[in-house]
């Protein structure tokens, strides 16, 4: 429990609303246990839907004043949090490698790439600026003011617990909105630390607030509530779609960043070492669960042999354990559910012809453990190739032309991300502009940071999240017609 933190005063087990801490929940209380042990962590108070209410009246009440404050106030506010998030960068870390399972370094890495978008967006608070256009008339101005959104709510995911939330949270408050979060059910810690952090920080009362509570509950108040004029999600298409529909009655603006299942491509030019090691980064950050992590490897035939034998070797070799053990480079997976999923997919492989290489089943480490596993003779026929697998099963479809290969790479409702590995200038080009994806690697599995715009295309999402781009789904335009000036 709160032993393990250096900080104790960063384990929080309660909704923080209005600058304040609330344990009574309306709807009852959740436990919280950890991936890898199963050992329970901590009870933590469901709100019903007028305790999330409540939350966003406190953000309503809090924008009026938050907007107003000079954008540079709102900066220094920012920085500060940005700075005590790299202070207890350790602690924040060991919440995560509890309650969401991933190796420590990994968890590490998480927070530092958080704690990048605080510090981002609060250099980009003072740089917010409208325009002034050359009107059509005489004596006339167009004038373009940008303004805060308003109130806006943000729906997370488990597998990034802290970047998920400052990705949305950080742009937001630098424009000058203020955000009630709903963190999911598996990964509340954190988002209660980064709570805490924000209130030593110094972030007024009702401009951060987190909710908790059954996400049916919290998300049919959140979109219902017309005080709330955008959503941010991360998460699935299948939920992304239903909060869409869920706000379309009111009209929120709403940004998405839903599933992907993200092709690789390896032509035969491409360095044999460098495309898999690309591929081992992206398919096993986070074991796997990672929505741009590579789904599906698709390797041309002159480089195919070479390219399975030495994936197979890497990926065997992966440390497999609890996250805080010294090496580890897998966890376990989330839930009973997601080693299901993975059963299910390699099952359907083989029986559709594909051939386990390495691993393939449950790893002794305990119920939520998987094999790091590769999988051969893979085709667009399987679940695997089609649907989004979330966990660290590599498999691989041999091909001949670019056309083919391009043509099943795009053979999908998403478009997140698409990586690819050549050498020939031109094909990366033309491979690169052929691909539907808002974001690809070029002979790189390392794709996500601050300064660059993360998002998806097709059913994969809407908006983007980071880079200078990251703030404007935080604002409104508003227009002045001057006349006589
Ligand atoms: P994942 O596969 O990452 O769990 P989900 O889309 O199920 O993806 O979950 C992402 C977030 O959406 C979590 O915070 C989860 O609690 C929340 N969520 C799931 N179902 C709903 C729902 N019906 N309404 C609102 N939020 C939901």
């Amino acid at each position: 429990g709160r032993d393990i933190l250096s900080d104790t005063g960063l384990w929080r087990d309660a909704a923080y609303v209005n600058g304040a801490w609330v344990s009574d929940g309306k709807a009852g209380t959740m436990d919280l246990c950890n991936p890898a042990t199963g050992a329970m962590l901590a009870k933590l108070p469901q709100f019903d839907a007028g305790q999330v209410r409540g939350a966003v009246d406190a953000a309503d009440a809090a924008f009026g004043p938050w907007r107003l404050r000079p954008a540079k106030d709102r900066a220094k506010l920012l920085r500060g949090w940005f700075d005590l998030m790299t202070e207890h960068a350790e602690d924040l870390a060991r919440l995560i490698v509890l309650e969401e399972g991933k190796p420590f370094a990994e968890a590490k890495g998480e927070v530092a790439y958080a704690a990048s978008f605080v510090e981002w967006f609060a250099e980009e608070a003072k740089r917010i600026r409208g325009d002034v256009m050359a009107a059509p008339e005489a004596g006339r101005r167009i004038v373009v003011l940008k303004e805060p959104v308003g109130v806006c709510a943000a729906i997370t995911p488990w597998n990034f617990p802290a970047a998920m939330i400052t990705r949305k949270a950080a742009p937001a408050l630098a424009a000058g909105c203020t955000m009630v979060v709903k963190p999911a059910g598996q990964t509340p810690l954190t988002a209660l630390a980064l709570a805490e952090l924000a209130d030593r920080a110094g972030i007024p009362a009702g401009v951060f607030n987190v909710v908790l509570g059954r996400a049916r509950v919290v998300g049919g108040e959140l979109t219902a509530n017309p005080k709330v004029r955008k959503i941010t999600f991360t998460g699935s298409t299948e939920v992304g779609r239903l909060l869409l529909e869920q706000s379309a009655a009111t009209i929120k603006k709403a940004s998405m960043e839903l599933g992907g299942n993200a092709p690789l491509l390896v032509f035969d030019d491409a360095d044999l070492d460098e495309a898999v090691d690309g591929f081992i980064a992206t398919k096993y950050r986070n074991t796997g669960q990672a929505c741009i992590s590579a789904n599906r490897a698709y390797v041309q035939a002159g480089i195919h042999d070479a390219f399975v034998a030495r994936l197979a070797e890497k990926v065997g070799a992966l440390k497999v354990g609890e996250g805080f053990e010294d090496g580890v480079q897998q966890g376990p997976l989330i839930d009973a559910a997601a080693v299901e999923k993975v059963k299910d997919h390699i099952a359907d492989a083989v029986a559709h012809g594909a051939q386990v290489v390495c691993g393939g089943a449950t790893h002794n480490r305990g119920p939520l453990f998987f094999q790091p596993t590769v999988l051969s003779g893979v085709t667009q026929a399987m679940k695997i190739t089609r649907e989004e697998t979330f966990g660290p099963i590599a498999p691989v479809v041999k091909f001949e032309t670019e056309g083919e290969a391009v043509a099943m790479a795009n053979d999908t409702e998403f478009g997140l991300a698409a990586y690819l590995f050549a050498r020939d200038g031109a094909r990366l080009w033309r491979v690169s502009a052929a691909l539907e994806a808002g974001m690809i690697g070029v002979n790189t599995g390392l794709i996500s940071n601050e300064v660059a715009p993360f998002g998806g295309i097709k059913q994969s999402g809407i908006g983007r999240e980071g880079s200078v781009y990251g703030i404007d789904e935080f604002m409104e335009q508003k227009y002045l017609a001057w006349a006589g000036a």
